[in-house]
């Protein structure tokens, strides 16, 4: 029986490849996916339920699709539904069923369930197996064979689920439950079944994938292991490392990623604030110290290496001085890429109770003056490839523009650091990597001059 469906996703690159294995359980049952919401028998929200505003935009795009359309079923997946469901089932009566993602196999046997909700009379049904244990590695028959929602060229492959880390301000833990990282084989599989489908950058994800293994090793890392592997891989392509927790930075990786330049020397760390007060309500081991250490310490093996970073800014108890502190680490530190957040109240975190709290005027001033400060750090970071001869893979083309493509460089991470611009007379094939020269910056965004 083939149904048509359509699939809204939301949030994080890990809910957006749980999209993806969902989208690849329903292919199997050969479901249709259509692109046009108006087309599609069941519409699937793939909710993101971290903060409260991505909570907000998920339950606004339910309210959205029963409004249009009062008749198709619509299915809660994603965090949100795992996080609340029994609340959701009572209090969101819009939807047919709210399926959680501790067991994404479980997806066709919810759609059907969706397909045959009969009245609600004022609560909806509940798929969400509470167990975190199963699920992880039951994930489609072939992992690397599921449709993505990725730049062309490029695939996130999530290498753990869950986290142990337990920062106070995050409800992850909550929701994805303890760290299970998968078996190093079947992420080995995966990237050689991408590369072998033409995907040439693969961006390794989890919720801190430093903590690679340590599920299993009682403590060390594995992502050392796994890079390895990647880099007896054949072949031109990307490795990228998203989201390592800084306390628990896996050092061997440095030397790998020295040796293969396939791997890149990108890092994501997330230090969210440099102030020791503040780092040891937030649950990290981490100061301002040892993180300008990590920063050094990389930059000395890997002079050219990319450095992402977050912060999280109005955490209770952030004083003006400790503030001063985290401005003064942005200035020493001259990351190359920062986002930055205003702390969001999340219930069932430890931070929740956690006193005094910070005006939301405050913190998003503060916020202000860190973006402003970090525009011509990062401006300034850019500029050490002007006249550079570097490798950039091609996102494709500039819409309404026949000779201008988009592309990336190593030092760009996809959806979230700046962009490259090529011109070409020539067509240039979305995915595939070009060389050339750096010859101008516009902003955050540089220009390449094809050889
Ligand atoms: S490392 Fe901290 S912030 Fe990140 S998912 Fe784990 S608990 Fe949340």
């Amino acid at each position: 029986m083939s149904v048509r469906y359509y699939l809204d996703p939301f949030g994080c690159a890990k809910n957006q490849v749980d999209a993806e294995t969902m989208l690849g359980f329903l292919q199997e049952a050969r479901w249709v996916l259509v692109e046009d919401p108006v087309e599609a028998e069941l519409i699937i929200i793939n909710s993101c339920g971290f903060i409260e505003q991505a909570k907000q935009e998920s339950i606004n795009a339910v309210l959205m699709y029963r409004k249009t359309y009062p008749d198709k079923k619509i299915i809660l997946a994603g965090c949100l539904a795992q996080r609340y469901a029994q609340e959701l089932s009572t209090a969101l009566p819009e939807v047919d069923l709210i399926f959680g993602n501790q067991d994404l196999a479980k997806i066709t046997q919810a759609a059907l369930l969706a397909l045959d909700a009969g009245e609600t009379n004022g609560s909806c049904r509940v798929l969400v197996p509470r167990d975190h244990a199963s699920g992880l590695e039951a994930g489609v028959s072939a992992p690397g064979r599921r449709p993505l929602l990725s730049l062309p060229g490029s695939a996130y492959v999530k290498i753990a689920e869950g986290c142990d880390n337990h920062c106070t301000f995050c409800a992850i833990p909550r929701i994805r439950g303890p760290l299970r990282s998968r078996p190093l084989s079947g992420i080995v599989d995966e990237c050689r079944e991408l590369l072998d489908r033409g995907i040439t950058e693969l961006c390794l994800i989890g919720q801190d994938i430093g903590s690679y293994g340590t599920d299993r090793t009682r403590g060390s890392s594995e992502l050392p292991q796994l890079l390895e592997a990647l880099s007896q891989m054949e072949g031109r392509f990307w490795v990228r490392m998203l989201y390592l927790h800084p306390d628990r930075f896996p050092f061997p990786i440095l030397e790998i990623i020295r040796r293969d330049p396939r791997l890149l020397p990108y890092f994501d760390l997330p230090f969210q604030h440099s102030a020791s007060k503040i780092l040891r309500a937030m649950n990290r081991r981490g100061t301002g110290e040892s993180y300008l250490a990590l920063i050094q310490r990389i930059r000395e093996l890997l002079p050219d290496a990319t450095i992402r970073s977050t912060f999280l800014i109005g955490f209770p108890g952030e004083t003006e001085r400790d503030f001063q502190n985290l401005l003064q680490f942005q200035t020493q530190a001259q990351l190359d890429w920062v986002g930055c957040f205003t702390y969001s109240r999340e219930e069932d975190t430890p931070a929740y109770s956690m006193k005094p709290r910070i005006p939301v005027g405050i913190a998003a001033a503060r916020k202000g003056l860190i973006e402003t400060r970090q525009i011509p750090i990062t401006e300034k970071q850019m500029d050490r490839f002007l006249g550079r001869t570097v490798e950039a893979l091609v996102e494709g083309k500039v819409p309404a523009q026949t000779d201008q493509y988009l592309a990336r460089l190593t030092c760009q991470a996809p959806e979230v650091d700046g962009l490259t611009l090529v011109r070409s007379a020539t067509p240039l094939m979305p995915g595939t990597f070009i060389t050339g020269n750096v010859c101008t910056r516009q902003g955050f965004d540089l220009e390449l001059h094809l050889e």
